[in-house]
This record gives structure tokens, C-alpha cells and sequence, in this order.
């Protein structure tokens, strides 16, 4: 009888061992090579710098990469070149080309409660690019004229240009930046779990979320919630998450200067290709 209660006792501290176990996500299926995710990315970088007031100031872009550099230092960020400006826009978003760059939305800096939530927002970006959910989208939605506009690309005049071609691009609800709720947990997941293996409390990115969620003052509720849609209940998943992730002690705050930052970028003037949003407002009586 004896090899048999051995073989319980490996079940025994197996089955514990696994119950204990984080799962580790990996990206779906891809026509893209990781190297074709950056050359994109890149093609597309330089269209954002081109037509959106992507702001050029050290200090801001400094603060960003600092944070930035932190998450990326996390197993759960993988090896992508990634680079973190700030856009001057008065709407709450923010959004992760594929293979590395990410913007942030000068309003998402100021609406941050503190740092956590600020490198939550970075920390679930970052995990789009990560978890390749962009290039993983435009597979899915292009099956079958896909690998050959991109064996294509290598011939022409790049990657971006022969997705043009088959109406994938970067602007509004483009299938490389507007999620589905699949991708949006994964990001949730992999993203609390870059927070917490540098030190940010992950909870905070389910806070900040939730809290996008709650209307405004017009009634509207933050324009990142409609290419990140909630994928329910976002602070009860993290929080369980929590649970298998080693104790530690997590910070709200680890720079110490989201304060000043917010501060400065309130009195930031806008890039010169800034175009403020039309108004929506009645116009003055006698006008
Ligand atoms: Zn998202």
C-alpha cells in the first residue's frame, strides 16, 4: 500500500500548489509576426504625431516614461520597445498601438485620484500591446485577405498602408483599438498583475475604471469606456485576483509627483495643431 499513499500525497500538494496558481495569459492567434506589431505600431506613431496634439514637453513625457519604465520592469510586460507620450485632450482616454507606443489624454493625468490609478490605466495599455489584442482583432475580422496584404507590405510602402487598403486604419472604433470584452478582461487580469509585481495597488485600475463609468456632469460617461468596454464587475474580479497574488504591501503613490504634474498640465498651452472640439452648447441668445 505504500507507493499508493505516496501518490496521494502528490496529488495532495499538486492540487494545492495549482489551486494557488495565477494563470498566465498568452496572446491568441495572430497573423502577425511580433515583428510586424512594431513596424505597424511604428507606421502608426508617426500618423498620431502627425494629425492629434501629441504634447512635447520633457517634463510631462519624462513623468509618463518614468511610471512607464517601472511597469515594464514587471515578467507580465514582456520585451516591447514601448514609448509614453501625452495627448491634449480634454476627454478621458487613452490607447496602446500595437508593439509599444501608448498616449494618455492630459484629462486622464488630471482625473487620476493618485499615481496607482494613473499607472492602472498605463498597466492595462500596456497589456493590449502585451497580449497583442490590436493585430489579434484585425486577424480575426480579415481572415482571409490578411496574409497576403501583409506579405504585400513587405514589398510596398508598409503595413498600415495595405490595412488601408482593406479598411482597417487607426481612427475612431478601428478594429485595432476598440476592444472586445474577452481582451478587456485579459488587460484587467494581466494589467493588476504588471501594478502588483512592481509595487502599484492593483485595485486602483478597477477604481478608476468604475469611476469613468459614473456619468458626468453632461450626462456622458468617459470616451475611454467605449473602446475599453467593461467587462463586469471590474473591482470584484481584481480583488479576487488578488487573493493568489503573494502578500505585499502595495502603494498608492510611488513617485510622489503626480501632484505637480497635475498642477502643470492644467496651465500647459496647447500644440499648435490642437483644434478644440466643437460646441455643443446652444448659441448665446442674440448671436
Ligand atoms: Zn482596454
Amino acid at each position: 500500500m505504500r507507493p499508493k499513499r505516496i501518490w496521494l500525497a502528490v496529488l495532495l500538494v499538486g492540487g494545492g500548489t495549482l489551486f494557488a496558481q495565477l494563470k498566465e495569459l498568452k496572446p491568441g492567434f495572430n497573423f502577425f509576426s511580433t515583428q510586424q506589431d512594431i513596424q505597424l505600431g511604428q507606421e502608426a506613431k508617426a500618423q498620431v504625431e502627425k494629425t492629434m496634439p501629441v504634447i512635447q514637453d520633457r517634463r510631462i513625457t519624462d513623468y509618463l516614461t518614468l511610471i512607464g519604465q517601472k511597469l515594464a520592469q514587471s515578467p507580465h510586460a514582456g520585451k516591447w520597445p514601448f514609448t509614453f507620450n501625452a495627448i491634449y485632450d480634454k476627454s478621458i482616454n487613452a490607447f496602446a498601438l500595437p508593439g509599444g507606443p501608448m498616449f494618455i489624454n492630459t484629462a486622464t493625468i488630471t482625473a487620476a485620484d493618485n499615481e496607482a490609478q494613473l499607472a492602472g490605466v498605463m498597466a492595462h495599455e500596456m497589456s493590449h500591446i502585451v497580449l497583442r489584442h490590436g493585430t489579434h482583432q484585425a486577424s480575426k475580422a480579415q481572415f482571409i485577405q490578411l496574409p497576403a496584404a501583409i506579405a504585400g507590405a513587405a514589398l510596398g510602402n508598409g503595413i498600415l498602408g495595405a490595412l488601408g487598403r482593406l479598411g482597417i486604419n487607426i481612427g475612431a472604433n478601428s478594429v485595432l483599438l476598440k476592444y472586445s470584452r474577452d481582451a478587456e478582461a485579459q488587460a484587467d487580469y494581466n494589467g493588476a498583475e504588471i501594478m502588483a509585481d512592481v509595487g502599484y495597488n492593483p485595485i486602483e485600475m478597477a477604481r478608476f475604471f468604475e469611476k469613468l463609468e459614473s456619468k458626468g456632469s453632461r450626462g456622458e460617461i468617459a470616451q475611454f469606456m467605449s473602446d475599453h468596454p467593461n467587462p463586469g464587475n471590474r473591482v470584484k474580479a481584481v480583488e479576487e485576483e488578488i487573493q493568489y497574488m503573494p502578500k505585499k504591501t502595495y502603494r498608492d503613490d510611488i513617485t510622489g509627483k503626480l501632484q505637480g504634474i497635475q498642477g502643470y498640465v492644467q496651465h500647459l498651452k496647447p500644440p499648435k495643431n490642437y483644434k478644440p472640439p466643437a460646441q455643443t452648447q446652444n448659441p448665446p441668445p442674440g448671436a
